[in-house]
C-alpha cells in the first residue's frame, strides 16, 4: 500500500463525521523516505481550502523552524492527526481521532519508517503518549518507545502569538538534528 494509495483513499473517506463539512480532506505531503515525520492537530481554514496541510501562519512559521535546521518541507514529512477540518476549528472529538488515525496515520507510519516523530501539540502527543496529561512538563523531550524515537513540541499556532513559548518551539525544534544523530 503506497501512501498516494492511502492519500486517495483520504480524499474520498466518509469514515467519521468530519467528511460533512470538509472542502477538501488533507492527507498529508513530503518525502516518502522522510527520516522525520511532523504531526499536526488537523486542518484548519486554510488547508481545508487547498487541500495541503500546515499552508497558513503557522504553516510559515513551520517552514521558518526547518530552515533553522537546514531542511525544507520536501525533505520531511507532515500530516495531521484527522486529516478533515473539525468544523470552525474545534477540537477533533476522541471518536474522530480514533477513526481517523487506525485508518490512515497509523499506515502512513508504517509506510514512511521515519527515525523520528515529532508531535505538534496536545491531540498528536496523547495518540502515542495517552498518559501525559500535560505538555507543557515534556515539550522538547524526546521518548522512546516500542522502539520508535518521538520528540513533543508545543503546536506552532499556540507558539506563534505568544513570544516565550514561540522560543521554546524553536528551541525544541532545534535539537532534532542532535536526536536524529543518537538514533
Ligand atoms: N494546524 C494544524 O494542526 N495542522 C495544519 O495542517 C495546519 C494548522
Ligand atoms: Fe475520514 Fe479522517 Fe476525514 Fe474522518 S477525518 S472523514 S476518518 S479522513
Amino acid at each position: 500500500m503506497s501512501l498516494t494509495e492511502i492519500a486517495r483513499e483520504v480524499r474520498r473517506c466518509t469514515k467519521c463525521p468530519l467528511h460533512r463539512n470538509r472542502k477538501n480532506a488533507v492527507p498529508g505531503e513530503g518525502s516518502p523516505k522522510a527520516e522525520i515525520l511532523l504531526i499536526g492537530e488537523g486542518p484548519g481554514q486554510n488547508e481545508d481550502r487547498e487541500g495541503r496541510p500546515f499552508v497558513g501562519e503557522a504553516g510559515k512559521f513551520l517552514e521558518e523552524m526547518l530552515a533553522l535546521i537546514g531542511l525544507e518541507r520536501k525533505d520531511v514529512f507532515i500530516t495531521n492527526v484527522v486529516k478533515c477540518r473539525p468544523p470552525n476549528n474545534r477540537d477533533p472529538l476522541e471518536e474522530e481521532i480514533d477513526v481517523c488515525v487506525r485508518n490512515y496515520l497509523y499506515r502512513q507510519i508504517k509506510e514512511i519508517k521515519p527515525k523520528l516523530i515529532v508531535t505538534l501539540g496536545r491531540h498528536s502527543m496523547r495518540i502515542f503518549f495517552p498518559q501525559i496529561r500535560s505538555i507543557s512538563a515534556v515539550h522538547g523531550k524526546a521518548y522512546k518507545k516500542a522502539n520508535q524515537v518521538y520528540l513533543i513540541l508545543y503546536h506552532p499556532a499556540a507558539a506563534l502569538y505568544q513570544n516565550s513559548l514561540k522560543e521554546q518551539i524553536k528551541e525544541d525544534f532545534q535539537q532534532i538534528p542532535e536526536i536524529l544523530k543518537k538514533i
